[in-house]
């Protein structure tokens, strides 16, 4: 099967990172992948568009809805959504099973949605709740990276309050209080996972 091992004495990992909007899921991400090169990322489809300074290909690959719609019907994601009632986001299924196969773990920074297919399709992978250090401060990130109107504010603050009620379903939670600690957590947990061959 495609998550059979490279070393046999660790196992691959699908690890999904959640959580809500402008909670620092990018950011620590962003740290793991500078810090920790043996974990592969996969670059998710998109059909929002870029914001200043995104790259297609290295943040998302933006795509129009035409190729949206054709990737769905050939089956090429591995999880897709529609986030904040807006635009759709979809995990390409073939770079990720080549990293798995390659014996490299991969990181998805996915929304709720996304991680509830993971968790259906892949009960082996672990599912990490990045979580703001309160409401408030949640709020002031949000407003501080100013990326958003009012209006979009208030609909991701929405989603932000159904996505905190969902921790539960999740295997961890980690607190995004300083990105280098949570970051280090994330690694952790990881590694754990990898080194926990389970009964399979
Ligand atoms: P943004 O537009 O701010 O980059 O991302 C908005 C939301 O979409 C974030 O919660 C992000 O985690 C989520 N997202 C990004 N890529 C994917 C994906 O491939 N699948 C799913 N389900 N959500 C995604």
């Amino acid at each position: 099967g495609w998550l059979d091992d490279v070393d046999p004495s660790r196992r691959p990992r699908l690890i999904v990172l959640a959580g809500p909007t402008a909670v620092g899921k990018g950011t620590v991400a962003e740290y793991v992948r500078e810090h920790f090169p043996q974990i592969r990322h996969s670059v998710s489809a998109t059909t929002r568009a870029p914001r200043p300074g995104e790259i297609d290909g290295v943040h998302y690959a933006f795509v129009s809805d035409a190729d949206f719609d054709r990737m769905v019907d050939e089956q090429e994601f591995l999880e897709w959504a529609t986030v904040h009632n807006q635009s759709r986001y979809g995990t390409p299924r073939s770079s990720v099973q080549a990293a798995l196969d390659e014996g490299s773990s991969v990181l998805l920074e996915i929304d709720l949605q996304g991680a509830r297919q993971v968790r259906a399709s892949f009960p082996d992978a672990v599912l990490l709740f990045l979580a703001p250090p309160s409401w408030d401060e949640l709020v002031r990130r949000l407003v501080g990276r100013g990326t958003e109107t009012e209006s979009e504010r208030e609909r991701r603050l929405q989603t932000a309050r159904v996505e905190l009620a969902s921790q539960p379903e999740f295997d961890a939670t980690i607190v995004n209080a300083d990105v280098a600690e949570a970051a280090h957590e994330v690694v952790e947990r990881i590694l754990a996972a990898e080194a926990d061959r389970g009964a399979g």
